[in-house]
């Protein structure tokens, strides 16, 4: 495994449409590879979600959560989400609710903002096995895998800020902005 370069805020790549994985080509040493590779590099910078556009690699594919168990669905406001691959990704909002909530990006360092997103959502997209899967997400889960899915649209979270009056660098976050959840403190 290696850690890999993260591309940062500039780079073209990260505006990019990535393009699809052949669910054929899933289980390829190459894709499975830079998938065991996003994991690392995500462990590395101590992100919750990373993806391949982030590591130079034009692909819908994203990994993200913070500890190793079973994906439980719905995936709930637990903080603790699932360590999880998404490959081929399609979400559709399950509610009109739309929540406001701190984020930050591996591309954009140490640059907090709030950006507001549906509560929950549907995802369907492939694991890493190559088998379709279907999920609802709410809360924390949700966020990341919105943030993350559009990553591969060529999207940033500044895009999704309908202001940038809470945009602040990491020490000023912490010193005026931060409650006691340390899992905001963590960059997708
Ligand atoms: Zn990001």
């Amino acid at each position: 495994m290696a850690i890999l370069k993260v591309a940062r805020l500039g780079h073209p790549v990260l505006r990019a449409k990535a393009l699809p994985v052949a669910p054929a080509d899933i289980k390829t040493p190459r894709v499975q590879r830079l998938i065991d590779d996003m994991f690392e590099t995500m462990a590395e910078y101590v992100g919750i979600g990373l993806a391949a556009p982030q590591v130079h690699e034009s692909l819908r594919v994203f990994v993200a959560g913070v500890r190793s168990a079973e994906v439980t669905t719905p995936m709930g406001d637990d903080a603790d989400m699932p360590l999880v691959t998404i490959i081929n990704p399609e979400i559709v909002p399950v509610s009109e609710t739309k929540v406001e909530g701190w984020e930050g990006c591996l591309s954009i360092p140490d640059i907090r903002g709030k950006v507001q997103r549906p509560e929950a959502i549907r995802l369907r997209a492939y694991d890493r096995k190559a088998r379709r899967i279907e999920l609802v997400a709410s809360g924390l889960p949700a966020r990341v895998i919105q943030h993350e899915t559009d990553h591969l649209d060529g999207v940033l979270f500044f895009d999704r800020m309908t202001s940038f009056e809470t945009l602040a660098f990491m020490d000023e976050f912490r010193r005026y902005w931060a409650k006691d959840d340390e899992d905001e403190d963590r960059p997708e």
